[in-house]
């Protein structure tokens, strides 16, 4: 298995500040926040990049990620004003961690385009 560092936050075999979990999805505040809110929403199955997403196969999984999303953007106080969802793929997208991970940053003003 292609473990990486969020499989094991999962298995809570190493510490986050976790903020939300259900059977499908856990989430937790980023390690070096991008926002005065930042938190990376995962799924438990290991998928390792949005390549390998099947619609029809996930399609339970990624809405349970999108409802993550607006419940802990209600709860932090951000939904109202707004927030991004970012998902990094691969090598030129910038992803660093091979889990599927959707950021979701809020509390500031974002800009367009991103670096
Ligand atoms: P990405 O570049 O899209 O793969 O994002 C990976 C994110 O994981 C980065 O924003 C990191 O700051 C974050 N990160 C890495 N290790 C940890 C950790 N142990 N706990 C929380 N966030 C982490």
């Amino acid at each position: 298995m292609g473990e990486t560092i969020f499989s094991k936050i999962i298995e809570r075999e190493i510490p986050a500040d976790i903020v939300y979990e259900n059977d499908l999805v856990m989430a937790f505040r980023d390690i070096n926040p991008q926002g005065p809110v930042h938190i990376l929403i995962v799924p438990k199955e290991e998928i390792p990049t949005v390549k390998e997403i099947d619609g029809k196969k996930h399609a339970e999984l990624l809405g349970a990620m999108f409802d993550a999303a607006n419940e802990i953007a209600e709860k932090e106080g951000i939904a109202k004003e707004g927030f991004r969802l970012v998902f990094n793929c691969c090598d030129k997208g910038g992803q660093e961690v091979y889990h599927l991970h959707m950021h979701l940053i809020g509390g500031r003003q974002m800009m367009w385009p991103p670096g």
